[in-house]
């Protein structure tokens, strides 16, 4: 499997850099975020290094996301938390420091401190029918 030297979350996979592993097998480890936004904060990642979702092929995003309900299933039961947000980062500018795909796993209670701006606007008639059609079209 593809592997980055300089690579933080790679360098877990090797053991080079320890971690609270909380779950692995051959595609995937989930290991416990070291700064976390709650307590029991967790990270799901590829065994493969891949730097954003979309690099992957779909056999490997498949086989490390077939994991994500057991862990959710478990973070939830440990933490007796009220739900689960389930984050994923890509890119800089959407909050992606380490280059190494993961998935947050973050559990979320009533007046916890994690917030969102969540902007949320609306389409002019007849834009979001073209913008689906050309995400279609460009689906490979
Ligand atoms: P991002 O902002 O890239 O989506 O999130 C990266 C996450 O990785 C952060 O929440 C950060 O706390 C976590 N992280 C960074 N370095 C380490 C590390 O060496 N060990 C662990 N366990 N987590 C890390
Ligand atoms: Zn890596």
């Amino acid at each position: 499997m593809k592997s980055d030297e300089s690579c933080i979350f790679c360098k877990i996979l090797s053991g080079a850099i320890p971690a609270q592993k909380v779950m692995e097998d051959e595609f995937s480890l989930a290991f416990l975020d070291i700064n976390p936004l709650a307590k029991g904060h967790a990270l799901l990642i590829p065994k493969g290094h891949f730097v954003t979702v979309d690099e992957m092929p779909a056999q490997a995003a498949g086989e490390m996301l077939k994991n994500l309900p057991a862990l959710v299933r478990a973070v939830k039961k440990v933490t007796a938390c009220q739900g689960v947000n389930v984050l994923q980062n890509n890119g800089r500018v959407a909050h992606q420091l380490v280059q190494h795909v993961h998935f947050h796993i973050i559990p979320r209670n009533e007046n916890d401190d994690f917030r969102f701006n969540w902007p949320a606007g609306s389409y002019p008639p007849g834009e979001a029918e073209a913008l689906a059609q050309a995400i279609r079209k460009s689906i490979v």
